[in-house]
């Protein structure tokens, strides 16, 4: 059957609904403008399937990061091509909107939407012509003074957890990061509409709301006498039925004693702070282009102890950025001991091409970089061990999100740190927020009885 043909049936079965069908790559930031794009198509009445059950419209939401995301970005458009020939494709997301001509020539691509335009992206899908073969392209340079992209959501797909884009775009340029190229300069979410939908979201059963973006910290920054993170911080506070706020990745600068001081009067605010360090040496932090200091990430971690002492603070290291000696190597580590991290998501430095970091001389070997990235993580696990039997004995409140994937004789949850407990099974227990006690540690997470 050719194409027109296939469309031709289609349309005469109207009773036929029409199936979206998408992939993310990439951050949590992308996730939600995914989810943002599944709800536009289905208020326009499409079905949203999985991948594998032959949609006939497929969005491919991708990620530039490292070479690698590309890569990645480039074989599940071929598979969706591959998995429907006759349905649409459409690409979306960073790698879309720094490389439209890389994406051009993947044959069987018929919309390009890069971080700006998707609010276009349902009209060019069903604008698309049969056999149509060069792509419609919605790419539009990043420009000073661009407003928030207008997209929102109604559900994710987790029970318990929505997550919130407030922020867009970044103008800090480290040394080895393209995203500020593909995302383009600062702009933020205006305050009510941030309200309304996390409003929205605790009236669909959502109890828990993380913030994110791509630099959440800019927040407001943009505008003279615009709301700044807080404010928006206070006001979600205060939206009935909402049970937890969590923040997404903060820069240790944002940690300023009269924020932190407002910060912690919120009685729904999770104790678990993800504030990124990338390096514990100050010669290589110079280098990435951070603006911060170690000593300064210190202070930060302190003004959330002298309040919160058990919250948990995770962290983002990179080990291996070019130039990082042995010795350099060894103050990050000692220095993420010193702080204690209940977590630390270790990344081997991959040179990204369009970044000046690529460029630098005195590249680290993989072998080197592997042999650092394996001796943080063994002190990760030390220190990870350490933060959670702290809460041996413990009671603490745990929201129930699902039957538990490791043991389906308990259900799952994490407490407002952020500790991921396991509580002896109960279907009732979904979705509520238990009392419990944690008995004990098994790897990465606790079991406990139930109050
Ligand atoms: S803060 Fe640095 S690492 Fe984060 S998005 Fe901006 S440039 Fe990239």
């Amino acid at each position: 059957m050719s194409r027109e043909e296939n469309n031709n049936n289609q349309n005469n079965e109207n009773t036929q609904q029409k199936k979206l069908a998408t992939y993310t790559l990439g951050c949590k930031v992308n996730q939600y403008e995914t989810q943002a794009l599944i709800e536009m198509f289905e208020e326009a009445g499409y079905a949203s399937v999985s991948i594998d059950e032959g949609a006939d419209v497929f969005i491919i939401n991708t990620c530039t990061v490292t070479s690698m995301s590309d890569r990645k970005s480039r074989q599940m458009i071929r598979k969706a091509r591959k998995l429907n020939p006759m349905a649409v494709v459409a690409v979306t997301g960073c790698y879309a909107q720094l490389s439209p001509e890389e994406v051009k020539k993947i044959k069987g691509v018929q919309v390009i939407a890069g971080t700006s335009q998707r609010h276009r992206l349902l009209d060019a899908v069903e604008a698309v012509l049969p056999m149509q073969e060069s792509p419609v392209v919605l790419v539009e340079s990043h420009q000073k003074g661009e407003t928030f992209e207008p997209l929102s959501v109604k559900k994710t797909k987790e029970m318990t957890r929505a997550y919130v884009k407030i922020q867009d775009g970044c103008n800090q340029f480290c040394s080895y990061c393209i995203i500020p190229y593909a995302r383009g300069s600062i702009r933020s979410r205006d305050k009510r509409e941030v309200i309304e939908e996390v409003e929205r979201l605790v009236k669909h059963g959502y109890q828990e709301v993380v913030l994110t973006g791509i630099h959440l910290a800019s927040y407001g920054k943009e505008k003279k006498n615009s709301h700044e993170l807080i404010d928006v911080l206070e006001s979600i506070d205060k939206v009935d039925g909402l049970k937890r706020l969590r923040l997404g990745s903060l820069e240790p600068t944002l940690m300023q004693i009269n924020f932190v001081e407002r910060l912690m009067k919120l009685t729904t605010l999770c104790q678990h702070f993800h504030l990124s360090l990338q390096s514990g040496c100050n010669k290589t932090l110079k280098a990435m282009n951070r603006k911060y200091t170690t000593e300064d990430y210190e202070i930060a971690v302190n003004l959330i102890r002298q309040v919160a002492p058990t919250a948990a603070i995770t962290t983002d290291i990179i080990v291996g950025f070019p130039g990082e000696t042995d010795e350099d190597f060894n103050h990050t580590l000692a220095f993420a001991q010193k702080i204690g991290f209940a977590d630390v998501h270790v990344f081997r430095y991959s040179a990204r091409e369009g970044t000046p970091a690529a460029l630098y001389e005195a590249q680290v070997a993989e072998e080197e970089k592997n042999k650092r990235s394996k001796s943080l993580n063994t002190a990760v696990d030390t220190m990870k061990a350490q933060y959670l039997a702290q809460f041996i004995g413990q009671e603490t409140d745990v929201l129930i999100e699902k039957v538990s994937s490791l043991d389906n004789h308990f259900m799952e949850g994490h407490t407002r740190h952020y500790v991921r407990v396991l509580v002896p099974f109960e279907k009732k227990l979904l979705q509520h927020e238990v009392k419990v006690r944690i008995t004990e540690v098994v790897k990465d997470y606790c079991k406990s009885i139930l109050l």
